[in-house]
Formats: C-alpha cells, sequence, structure tokens
C-alpha cells in the first residue's frame, strides 16, 4: 500500500508521490479497526498525493471511475428492491462492509482528524478549532463543488465528531463513530439534488479537500 509512488495514474498515467510523508500516515496494512478495500484505500491516498503534488485533475476521473465500477458490480448482483433494502440496512449498520467509496471517504475524513489532531498538539490549539479552521479554508476554496455537497461531506465530519464520545476516548473513538458516519454517504448522496454519483463524487472531493488542508498543516510541522 505504501510505495513511494502509486504506479501509473489512471488519468495521466504517471505516478503520484506519496504525500505527506509516510510517517504521519495511518498504517492501513496493520489497521483492523475497519474491513476495508485496499484498492479503494489506495485510491484515496493516490487522490491526496495528486491534489499535493499540483495534479488536482487526476483527482475527479479517479473518484468517478471508482464510484462507477461500484455500480456496476452492484447491477451485476441483480438483486431485487427487497434484497437491496437489505443490504443497504446491513452496510449501514456495519454488519457488512463499505462500499468503495465509503472506505474513501473514510480514509479523507479519518486523515483529516488524524492529522488536525497532530496539529492541534503541535501548536498548542484544540483539535476543535483547528478542525473549524480546516474545513472552513477548504469549503471556502473548494468554489467549484456545489455548496450542497460541500455541506453533506461537513455533516458527515461533524455527526462523528459529535458521536465520539459514544465509541470510546479520543482517535479510537472518532475512527469508530467515522465509521458508521461514513456509511451514510450513498443515502445521504440521494436525498440531495442531482444524481448520485455526481454527488457522490463531489462530497468526496470535498472532504479531499480537508485531508489536503490538514496534510498541510501536518507537514509543515517540522519546519516550525
Ligand atoms: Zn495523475
Amino acid at each position: 500500500m505504501f510505495a513511494t509512488t502509486f504506479g501509473s495514474c489512471p488519468s495521466c498515467g504517471d505516478g503520484h508521490l506519496l504525500w505527506p510523508e509516510r510517517k504521519f500516515h495511518v498504517d492501513w496494512d496493520e489497521s483492523q479497526s475497519i474491513e476495508h478495500g485496499p484498492d479503494a484505500i489506495r485510491c484515496a491516498l493516490e487522490v491526496l498525493a495528486a491534489a499535493a503534488d499540483g495534479s488536482p485533475g487526476c483527482n475527479e476521473p479517479s473518484l468517478r471511475i471508482l464510484v462507477a465500477s461500484t455500480y456496476e458490480a452492484m447491477s451485476e448482483m441483480r438483486m431485487g428492491a427487497w434484497a437491496q433494502r437489505q443490504y443497504r440496512k446491513r452496510r449501514q449498520s456495519g454488519q457488512d462492509p463499505m462500499l468503495a467509496q465509503e472506505t474513501v471517504l473514510y480514509v479523507f475524513l479519518s486523515m483529516t482528524l488524524m492529522w488536525s489532531s497532530m496539529y492541534a498538539t503541535a501548536s498548542g490549539q484544540g483539535v476543535d478549532k483547528v478542525l473549524e479552521f480546516v474545513t472552513d479554508q477548504a469549503n471556502a476554496a473548494a468554489t467549484s463543488i456545489p455548496q450542497e455537497r460541500r455541506q453533506a461531506a461537513e455533516s458527515l465530519l461533524v455527526a462523528a465528531v459529535q458521536q465520539a464520545p459514544e465509541h470510546g476516548e479520543d482517535l479510537e473513538g472518532l475512527f469508530s463513530a467515522l465509521s458508521l458516519s461514513c456509511r451514510m454517504l450513498e443515502k445521504l448522496s440521494k436525498h440531495l439534488r442531482g444524481n448520485k454519483t455526481d454527488n457522490q463524487v463531489g462530497i468526496l472531493l470535498a472532504a479531499a479537500n480537508y485531508a489536503l488542508y490538514a496534510g498541510t498543516l501536518v507537514s509543515r510541522m517540522d519546519s516550525v
């Protein structure tokens, strides 16, 4: 998972460098906290790397391919309406694995939380304050993403932060709350205007921006 580059990017054909440094990342190979698809995690890391090395144009196509292939796989399962509802319920309650795009969202938001809290500790600020700064900055900068989708991304993050205390202390509780919050991506995307694929891609891009801002803060820590 943690090669220095990700091989050839589906959009530009080049390899993007892992960003920020490896030492700032969750060890996804070791992490047992969620049953996650390695391809989805790799896609999330690649999107971050591309955004950080000045190739943000690579991000949207990668995310779109991921979302489209999930729905292709689901349509091949040929489930009836009842079976689909059951499948969705099992996923949302945590009994079944997340969809690939929900895993990508989980990676973006958990990196945002982790990096924000690292920066908060290093700078002596509260995590809430750093998170607020990160989401405000990122939302204000991402004007190409419809506001509804930016708000949806923020609402999933806020829901996780609010529910975290019920899930345990510190980051562990946050990650656990986040894994349930991210499972609402598909459901939420259906309630927004527009089609669910566009909505999910937009929410993912907004969440990637949060991670990008938080990652920029930690990657500056060493030089301070
Ligand atoms: Zn690329």
